[in-house]
């Protein structure tokens, strides 16, 4: 499997950089994880939006899926050529109902929607993909992927909790949100983590290698990542662009 960063700035794009979006490559299929502003325009730098499998998005959040909106326009008229033949399979949680409602109300003939529940677990193509609901405001969900060359997981937005986890035991790679600096500890509490409670995450799970994306662009990338190599060494923070490849030697 291949990871393939498309965005990692939490609330607002940083210069030059998307909102969370990401690329997972797997038998040469890729399946878009949230859709965060950027994520259009930067994913053709690596495929052609009609190869896009399916889209996984783990909540609702302006952050993590506005560019779905557009998207929209570029399998209709992908649609409308032939150029993909049905519907794209889209994942996602059943609520905020407002917020389901635009989106359906904007993609619905586009997309085929699936909706996922805590404890979820489907295998496409052979990957076993788990979900877990998280501690954020709105219903959100870390999404886990295990397959016979290794396990990722995201966590997407979410606060430190034992179930956590438990659901990331032993995976080779953690894509975790890092919202916050240490200094900003006191606002765990609204459903985010500091890079700390991410490295713990890491630590505690004996996760293989961990990345810390979803951080707050006004945030000092340096000082989040020596946070977080105090707990667990074995760390990076995301960059737009990079590819990751997800095996079992780590
Ligand atoms: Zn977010
Ligand atoms: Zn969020």
């Amino acid at each position: 499997m291949e990871l393939i960063i498309l965005g990692t700035s939490a609330g607002y794009a940083n210069k030059n950089d998307g909102c969370s979006s990401y690329l997972l490559k797997y038998k040469d299929k890729h399946y878009l994880i949230d859709v965060g502003p950027g994520a259009v325009s930067y994913l053709q730098n690596f495929i052609n939006y009609t190869q896009i499998e399916s889209i996984f998005l783990s909540h609702l959040h302006a952050d993590h899926v506005s560019d779905l909106y557009t998207l929209r326009y570029a399998v209709y008229y992908a649609q409308g050529l032939n150029m993909m033949k049905k519907p794209l399979e889209i994942y996602m949680p059943a609520t905020p109902v407002e917020t389901v409602n635009f989106i359906k109300s904007n993609v619905e003939e586009e997309f085929s929607i699936n909706w996922i529940k805590d404890g979820d677990q489907i295998n496409i193509d052979g990957m076993i993909i788990s979900f877990l609901k998280v501690n954020h405001p709105v219903e959100t969900y870390a999404i886990r992927f295990d397959s016979d060359e290794g396990s990722f997981v995201y966590t997407s937005d979410t606060s430190y909790f034992d179930k956590l986890v438990r659901f990331s035991q032993n995976a080779n790679l953690i894509l975790a949100e890092a919202t916050l600096m240490e200094s900003d500890k006191d606002k765990e509490s609204f459903g985010h983590m500091t890079s700390k409670s991410a490295a713990k995450l890491a630590k505690e799970a004996s996760a293989g290698r961990l990345i810390l994306t979803h951080i707050w662009p006004e945030n000092d990338k340096l000082t989040q990542l020596q946070e977080a190599e105090s707990i667990f060494k074995d760390v990076t923070i995301a960059e737009r662009g990079e590819k990751h490849i997800i095996d079992r030697i780590k």
